[in-house]
């Protein structure tokens, strides 16, 4: 059984958005129903919905950072009721079973997680995202957000926030650390908020100094210009830890050579074409270059109560959920206009 729901959909790889509909399974014993209040406009929608990855199932609709509201639940159902404040991120779904799994870093599941959208699920049909009227996920899958952050400032959080959240943590930002974020947009504008709460010491390396006084505001100690030569020399040898949120390639060398021993560079970012470098850069200061992607269950939720904790959400431009305000807010985040995060009012959808 299913129940018919209103979206925005990208018939084809990069047509316009438009009106329709699609059908969400019927409650299950351990399912929780929401409307959607918000949903952020992710750079990887943008990367799926032009097939800039890899061929992307259509019709999609996109969004993975969605906040709303239950409506309903499940019998089973033991974590959540009816009007709590909920989220649901970039997968809905996971094997459960693999080391990943029970270490609760499902979303490195070895059977492959089953993302919100642009997936199918294991039992058959295609999976759709946020940009949704209604929304319908297992309660395991389900995140609570926390009183003190409102749903549009939160929604972002659920990719943008745990994408950043997670290699700081794991890679130990905190006092005493010399952290980088490359790239002040929808990531890294919450990766700067994050690290300053975690305590570290931390430079937003942005190509231009255009937004430099919102870096500040954010907490920056320190902003710099790539597009200015004089940055990689004055910086030489300086972080412990540079996450790179850039969605372009970058000339990694580069980058690499502002590590100082034992620094690592994180790359969330994904553009389409491959990157390179050269073993020098990593072997010259025994540095290391990694990636990352997203985070846990457990570690989403451990993110959202930090934030809640240190007053952080996301900075929002709030969209009306028309297709034509879609596609515009699209060429906005591609050219780097966008202060920080588009979330789309998806409660104004008609039904
Ligand atoms: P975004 O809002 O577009 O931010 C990316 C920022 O990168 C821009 O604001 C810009 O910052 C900088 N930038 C853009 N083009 C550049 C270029 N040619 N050279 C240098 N810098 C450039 O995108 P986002 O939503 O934060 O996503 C960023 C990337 O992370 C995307 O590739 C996305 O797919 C990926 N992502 C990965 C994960 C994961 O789990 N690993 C999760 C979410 C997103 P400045 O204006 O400050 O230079
Ligand atoms: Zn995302
Ligand atoms: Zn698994």
């Amino acid at each position: 059984m299913t129940t018919t729901t209103p979206v925005l959909s990208v018939p084809t790889p990069s047509a316009a958005f438009e009106r329709s509909t699609i059908e969400r399974r019927d409650v299950g014993a351990h399912d929780v129903a929401f409307d959607v209040a918000f949903c952020g406009i992710c750079h990887s929608d943008i990367h799926q919905a032009r097939n800039e990855w890899a061929e992307g199932i259509f019709p999609m609709v996109p969004g993975h950072e969605v906040a709303g509201t239950v409506t309903a639940v499940g019998d089973e159902v033991t974590k959540f009721a009816v009007g709590d404040r909920v989220g649901v991120g970039c997968f809905v779904d996971s094997c459960r079973e693999c080391e990943n799994c029970e270490a609760g870093e499902e979303q490195y599941c070895l059977k492959g997680e089953v993302p919100t959208y642009n997936g199918r699920f294991y039992e058959g049909g295609d999976t759709y995202g946020g940009y949704s009227k209604h929304f319908v996920v297992h309660e395991d899958y389900t995140l609570r957000i926390p009183e003190g952050i409102s749903l549009e400032e939160a929604a972002p959080l659920l990719c943008a926030g745990i994408t950043t959240y997670s290699p700081l943590h794991h890679w130990g930002a905190g006092p005493g650390k010399k952290v980088a974020i490359v790239g002040m947009g929808g990531l890294g504008h919450l990766g700067v908020k994050i690290a300053v709460a975690m305590g570290a010491e931390v430079t937003v390396l942005s190509q231009s100094l255009k937004k430099e006084e919102d870096g500040r505001r954010l907490g920056a100690q320190h902003y710099h210009a790539t597009e200015d030569k004089q940055t990689f020399k004055d910086l030489r040898g300086t972080f412990d830890l540079i996450v790179n949120t850039v969605a372009a390639n970058l000339p990694v060398d580069k980058y690499l050579s502002l590590l100082r021993l034992d620094g690592a560079m994180v790359n969330v970012g994904i553009p389409s074409d491959a990157d390179s470098f050269h073993a020098f850069s990593l072997a010259g200061m025994r540095r290391s270059l990694a990636g990352s992607k997203i985070g846990g269950i457990r570690e989403t939720q451990e993110m959202l109560d930090f934030c809640a904790e240190h007053g952080i959400g996301a900075e929002v431009e709030v969209l009306a959920p028309e297709p034509a305000v879609i596609d515009e807010a699209y060429e906005r985040v591609v050219a780097s206009d966008v202060r920080y995060r588009f979330v789309i009012d998806m409660a104004a959808l008609e039904d």
